[in-house]
């Protein structure tokens, strides 16, 4: 552990996101590593919701739609967040929530690939993901089938399998659970080569890595702002639209805020021409201000340096624990932080109150049902020691079975 410790010692002196952590107000003696559930609070959050809810709301009224920018905060948002995911400006707009865009996605995709019947989507994918996606495929025209991926099985042999049957491949980059990470650019061109479609779900790549979607060919994607985008509990989704589609497709939830011209009120439904179109009703303001604060944490940022860091804080962890060779401790993350996104997890039967008791150390991380304790590595403002600090209190808990005490049992609402 003391050469770990002098690496760490090292690593953030030579530390080029350094300064980043000043970024945001993280409580005194914590190690966060739940920025992959809910991002830490930006320094300029609270100033600006509250100048939003002040100023905005409180003088400007409701001219402040016009007078504030708030109808054009959706688009504005989504061109700031576009260099952070590697698309163009104008195809990528803040709105709704991941499994509402999702919905919205796949009803795109479909509209694009009317003749084919199969969508293929990974078998555990968060859940919100499969569920909204069979009720998008139930709704659209002809009921096309959800096709699983097995466990472990090799997505681009079953997209050939599939051929010209398949209409589109919805998968998530970075698995939730287990921080695996599927060849983004690989499953898209695949998807390519049969005529299909590929629709991305980046909640867990956004803001942790650098990301190609023009540049990689996918079709749509859709993520979260409130994980490493630091934009606040429950603040609004994003979707991107690949410019070849935006004219063409259809957008399942015609709401007025997606017309053409919502302020003609016109009885039919005629769609915006550009990203607007995947607006459905009015924007949760407030809620996009905290997603203002967020992006404002990535500004100058080089997000090269953001997923070398993020390897080197996941390593750091990964091979502190693994060192320990703890009882009943299993890495449930690929070994090679390549072939991860930015958490490193384990598996024991008792993860929970595991969870609970580190916790209680002020080391938070959370636990996936059923077995997977889950570290998220925030880059923008971890430090490499804090990476150590945790080992060695999950190494602590474990060997001296503090998770045996009852309290730690106890299953929260959330966890
Ligand atoms: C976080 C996350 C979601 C959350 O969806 P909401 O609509 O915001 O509740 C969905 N899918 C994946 C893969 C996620 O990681």
């Amino acid at each position: 552990m003391a050469r770990l410790e002098e690496e760490a010692e090292q690593a953030d002196r030579d530390d080029p996101l350094t300064a980043a952590r000043q970024r945001f107000t993280i409580p005194e003696g914590v190690v966060y590593l739940d920025g992959n559930s809910l991002g830490a609070l930006p320094r300029g959050a609270a100033e600006t919701i509250e100048r939003c809810v002040r100023r905005e709301w409180g003088e400007g009224l409701v001219g402040s739609w016009n007078e504030a920018g708030w109808y054009e905060l959706p688009l504005r948002l989504g061109d700031r967040l576009a260099p952070i995911v590697g698309a163009e400006p104008g195809h990528l707009v803040v709105c709704d929530t991941t499994t509402l865009n999702l919905y919205k996605a796949l009803g795109a995709a479909l509209s694009l690939r009317r003749e084919r019947r199969v969508v293929l989507v990974d078998g555990g994918d968060f859940p919100t993901n499969l569920y909204i996606t069979r009720s998008a495929l139930a709704a659209a025209p002809g009921a096309p089938e959800c096709v699983e991926l097995e466990p472990g099985e090799d997505p681009l042999a079953r997209i050939a399998a599939l051929g010209d049957r398949l209409a589109a491949v919805a998968m998530s980059h970075v698995s939730y659970r287990t921080g695996a990470m599927r060849d983004l650019a690989a499953v898209t061109a695949a998807a390519h080569r049969q005529g299909a479609l590929a629709v991305w779900d980046l909640c867990h790549s956004a803001g942790a890595m650098p990301l190609e979607l023009a540049r990689s060919g996918v079709d749509f994607a859709v993520g979260c702002t409130y994980k490493y985008l630091n934009g606040g509990p429950g603040a609004p989704a994003w979707i991107y639209v690949a410019p070849c589609h935006l004219a063409e497709c259809e957008q399942p939830l015609a709401g007025w805020m997606g017309h053409a011209s919502p302020f003609d009120f016109e009885p039919r439904h005629r769609r915006h021409p550009g990203i607007r179109a995947f607006l459905c009703g009015t924007p949760h303001i407030v809620s996009m201000r905290g997603v203002e604060a967020g992006l404002a944490t990535f500004d100058g940022i080089d997000l090269a340096a953001v997923r070398e860091k993020s390897m080197r804080l996941g390593e750091l962890f990964r091979r502190a624990v693994e060192a320990a060779r703890l009882p009943r401790v299993e890495l449930a993350c690929p070994a090679d932080p390549a072939a991860r996104g930015s958490q490193v997890c384990f598996r024991h039967p008792r993860g929970y109150a595991v969870v609970q008791a580190l916790i209680e150390q002020r080391v938070i991380g959370d636990f996936r049902a059923p077995d997977v304790m889950r570290f998220g590595f925030a880059p923008l403002y971890l430090r490499h020691v804090e990476a150590l600090r945790a080992a060695r209190s999950l190494i602590g808990c474990v060997e001296a079975e503090v998770w045996r005490q009852e309290r730690f049992a106890r299953r929260a609402d959330v966890t």
